[in-house]
């Protein structure tokens, strides 16, 4: 008896641990299982319900009607009631309280469901509904709001954004700008109540979700924390700081100058030609790039953006593209009207791809049909068996800007623009020049803008709820450190600068997007002029060259399958940062610091 006690314990043990290890194995099957089954029933009723919602938005888009406009808040109510359903978001938090259980992708494809539903949680219905309203109010006064202009000696006229900015970037009388600009934050106070309620609504949407803060939600797509995030967009500013600070230095001279003015440390909002100081245009002459462009006909520039991408090794685009795409200026009798704004379309996120465009010959139009098509060939890659419907999106949200973006780099590149007969073959550029208004009217001067100022202030907004009393102190707090500029006069809580930013209402908490875009077409770019072409940067040839489209089509068929970060580091053998960028336009470093020589670069 003894005997077998001895022998049959370990035996009973072992039986024991056993049983239970099956147990536990059968358990875990079962639910994988069951998420598998959740993720199949979402991944079929998705697609249909997202083609039904994007045909009427295509539809609202190409041919505006009330009726249409109808037909569209139907369709994308009937999405977001799915998306946003209690039984989704309830399933997703259920499934990943056993994260660890699950593989990398299935994680993620529930994350990414339970981030969308966090745009209209079934779970609170009357905190969205508030949102809704709340929103579209705030879109009422923002679109119908009236400018109002005075002039000593005439009566207040009602002016249109629009011509602010022709003031603003041709104006040479300080008094008449001035005004100009403080008429163009004139919406600010009107848009100040709207923005503190949806402040706290979107909070309380984001908590609901699990998340700190509204802004804590919209980070988390790009799977890092509000830490990490801010850390990323303070390492962005530091690395550009010094060229930013040649470029500042170089510009109030100049501007100085224009004005007949002292010289001032920090630059004067309303001496630039932007209502935000986001972009300085104008102050480099450029070269007049519309000429080349003027005799060519609509059409030939999609058929070249095209050709482009083909010369890559990618395919044609399906016959589907050119039947349902949308992509001339209407005829001035046209009997609909359409959304004039260039834009790409995944409408099915299968195979049914468009683009919706109003192409004129001019250079605009070369750089944007090539943009927009880097759009489509990127949903066209990603449209695979191997990338799960939720996962068909670009690496992370700024990436499908960058690739288009990275393209429209490609495109002005003389050597191509020469190849294809456009730009004669004996003109010459001035490379300083060129590129000095690269930096100034667009990239440079843009990260101190996007990761510093509007990053900074609706980070605190949404995660220190921001007061109403010290909304506008933040705001300019951050324009000074980050831009070194300064509005023309103090501006008290009476104003509310940052609301005259639009994104700031109607695209909250996301402006980052942009920065990273901007830094990771630079980091792209750089890398395939250095690594696969082995040309100048400034003077690269992408067309035509096979190993460019193989080695971007490896990003571009990822979608969202794999972390970002990995795929950054994995393609150009480092983390994302701005040292590409700074390199790209360290030729212009040198002849600044030549002309600031003597003259004190720092604002603070
Ligand atoms: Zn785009």
């Amino acid at each position: 008896m003894k005997l077998f006690l001895i022998f049959a314990l370990p035996l009973l043990l072992f039986t024991f641990v056993y049983i239970g290890l099956t147990g536990v194995d059968k358990k875990d099957e079962q639910f994988r299982r069951n998420v598998a089954e959740f993720l199949n029933m979402y991944n079929t009723t998705y697609p249909k319900l997202y083609a039904i919602s994007s045909e009427a938005d295509w539809k609202a888009s190409t041919d505006v009607t009330d009726e249409h406009t109808g037909q569209q808040v139907g369709a994308n109510g009937v999405l977001a009631a799915f998306q946003g359903s209690e039984y989704v978001i309830n399933k997703c938090k259920e499934f990943l309280k056993q994260k660890d259980k699950l593989d990398a992708m299935t994680r993620k494809q529930l994350e990414t469901i339970l981030r969308s539903a966090a745009l209209y949680p079934g779970t609170i219905p009357d905190v969205v509904a508030a949102r809704v309203e709340a929103e579209s109010k705030q879109g009422a006064v923002l679109n119908s709001f009236e400018f109002h202009y005075e002039k000593k000696g005439e009566p207040v006229k009602i002016v249109t954004p629009n011509q602010l900015d022709d003031i603003l970037s041709s104006s040479t009388d300080l008094t008449e700008r001035k005004h100009a600009w403080e008429v163009s934050k004139q919406t600010g106070a009107a848009l100040k109540p709207g923005l503190l309620q949806l402040q706290s609504i979107r909070n309380r949407v984001a908590t609901e979700m699990g998340y700190n803060s509204f802004f804590d939600l919209q980070v988390s797509g790009y799977e890092m924390s509000v830490p990490e995030m801010m850390t990323t967009m303070k390492q962005f500013n530091t690395e550009l700081k010094p060229l930013y600070e040649q470029l500042h230095c170089w510009t109030k001279n100049k501007l100085a100058e224009k004005f007949k003015q002292p010289v001032p440390k920090k630059i004067p909002a309303h001496w630039l030609g932007n209502r935000w100081s986001q972009a300085w245009p104008g102050i480099v002459e450029g070269v007049d790039l519309n000429a080349m462009f003027k005799e060519k006909k609509p059409e030939w520039f999609i058929q070249q953006a095209e050709k482009f991408y083909v010369s890559l090794g990618m395919k044609q685009l399906p016959k589907t593209f050119w039947e349902k795409s949308d992509l001339y200026e209407l005829p001035a009798d046209a009997k609909r009207k359409k959304n004039t704004h260039a834009s790409a379309w995944h409408m099915d996120l299968q195979k049914d791809v468009r683009s919706l465009m109003s192409v004129k010959p001019d250079y605009d139009w070369f750089e944007t049909t090539h943009h927009e098509l880097g759009h489509i060939y990127y949903y066209i890659a990603y449209s695979t068996p191997e990338v799960p419907i939720t996962l068909r999106e670009g690496a992370n949200r700024g990436f499908h800007e960058a690739i288009g973006d990275l393209i429209g780099i490609a495109a002005r590149q003389p050597k191509y623009l020469k190849e294809i007969g456009v730009m004669g073959n004996d003109v010459k550029i001035d490379q300083t020049q060129y590129l000095l208004n690269e930096a100034l009217d667009n990239a440079v001067v843009f990260i101190p803008w996007s990761a510093g100022v509007m990053t900074h202030w609706e980070h605190d907004f949404y995660e220190e709820k921001l007061s109403a009393d010290k909304l506008n102190e933040r705001w300019w707090k951050y324009v000074g450190e980050f831009q070194g500029v300064e509005a023309p006069e103090q501006r008290g809580e009476n104003f509310c600068d940052a609301a005259t930013k639009t994104h700031i209402n109607d695209d909250p908490a996301q402006y980052y997007d942009y920065a990273m875009a901007f830094i990771i077409k630079y980091q792209l770019h750089m890398y395939i002029a250095k690594n696969i072409l082995h040309e100048d940067p400034h003077n690269c040839n992408y067309y035509g060259n096979k190993k460019v489209g193989d080695w971007l089509m490896s990003i571009l068929k990822l979608g969202a399958t794999k972390d970002w970060r990995e795929v950054i580091k994995e393609k150009t053998g480092e983390p994302i940062s701005s040292k590409a960028m700074l390199e790209y336009f360290s030729p212009i470093m040198d002849y600044l610091k030549e002309q600031n020589k003597g003259k004190s670069v720092s604002w603070e």
